[in-house]
């Protein structure tokens, strides 16, 4: 038996994503300049204190009970006020051949850019990290192909960047800027451009935007991103809703693929080669598809409108699947969306 290596499935994402692109929906993701936004993020897919395979990265490899693992780093497409994102192929985090420890998140950025640049050329990208990426090697990684960024960066992980904030700041260099909007939320910035990011990496300048938002009953959101985007009065707000939508790769991806009916974290079988990468990536694959059609096909959007969620949808499209032979999507949909008595009307009952 031949393996199928994980690269094949990468096909399927280009493909998906020409067709959006093609169609003209993906202009329906454009919100900076700069380019679309797109944050990054990791999540895990399988774990076992038994089940492993040689693409398994390990915890505790010299203890009783090592912990076997497969991880991967996706990045997605979004944008702040639209629901459905676009991913691309994720980077499976893996055990690498000749690498001497376990393959890790930032090791598997490399890999991702390096293949989203060669797939996507002239696909301009503001990527969106959390604070485990916001360094100066990882800001250099990401300009090196061109794309601008904005990532977290938490005060326990860059003081000199405070320090050198609260410098300026003292000597009125430092921008603040508040507004309250149409529902009583108060949003305040404060704000410099060109900061290094640490002593060790004088050379990287980033611009630095703090944030507070306090809704009217006093509930604070507190974040403070860094970005090569320059910073005004005028963009700030804007550049803020960007960083928080980060946000959509961990809720509306990663969470919908493991608690809405995708069972990303399920182990379909854990195989000897690339078995659990390639079903980890068909998952992604489904959902890509799903997400597609949610932007792009009426009848789908109807037919998620009667169900309510997508568990509900899946679940009736089982149904239907298991009772009647289905032509094509139109009447099954159709059928979704008119309810059981439509059924019969518009699918031929399976009698074999
Ligand atoms: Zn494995």
């Amino acid at each position: 038996m031949i393996p199928i290596e994980t690269r094949y499935f990468r096909k399927f994402f280009t493909r998906l994503f020409a067709f959006v692109q093609r169609s003209g929906r993906l202009r329906q993701f454009e919100y900076f300049e700069e380019g679309y936004l797109a944050p990054i993020d990791g999540t895990g897919h399988f774990s076992s204190g038994k089940i492993s395979c040689p693409e398994c990265c390990v915890k505790k490899p010299d203890s009783k009970n090592p912990q076997y693992y497969h991880q991967l780093l996706a990045c997605c497409l979004v944008k702040p006020g639209k629901k459905e994102v676009l991913p691309l192929m994720p980077e499976p985090i893996i055990q690498q051949v000749d690498a001497s420890k376990n393959d890790c998140e930032k090791t598997a950025l490399k890999r991702l850019l390096s293949n989203i640049s060669r797939e996507h050329p002239h696909l301009k990208l503001v990527l969106n990290f959390d604070d485990l990426y916001s360094d100066g090697p990882t800001i250099k990684l990401v300009k090196s192909y061109g794309y601008s960024f904005i990532m977290v960066a938490k005060d326990t992980s860059h003081a000199s960047l405070y320090e050198s904030v609260d410098e300026l700041d003292k000597a009125d260099k430092v921008k603040r800027y508040q507004f309250t909007d149409e529902k009583g939320h108060k949003h305040w910035f404060r704000f410099v451009n060109n900061v290094s990011i640490n002593k060790s990496h004088k050379e990287t300048l980033v611009n630095y935007l703090e944030y507070v938002e306090t809704d009217p009953k006093g509930k604070k959101y507190v974040n403070t991103w860094i970005t090569d985007i320059q910073l005004t009065q005028e963009n700030v707000a804007k550049v803020m809703r960007g960083g928080r939508a980060k946000w959509k790769i961990e809720n509306e991806t990663f969470n919908t693929l493991k608690t809405q009916g995708y069972h990303l974290e399920h182990n379909y079988g854990h195989g000897k080669q690339h078995l659990a990468t390639n079903l980890a990536c068909l998952t992604f694959t489904a959902f890509l598809i799903d997400q597609i059609e949610q932007l792009a096909c009426r009848f789908f959007q109807q037919a998620l409108e009667a169900k309510k969620s997508k568990k509900a949808l899946w679940h009736a499209i089982r149904g239907l699947f298991d009772w009647f032979l289905i032509d094509n999507w139109e009447d099954l949909f159709t059928a979704i969306i008119e309810g059981r008595s439509a059924s019969l009307k518009h699918l031929v009952v399976d009698t074999t």
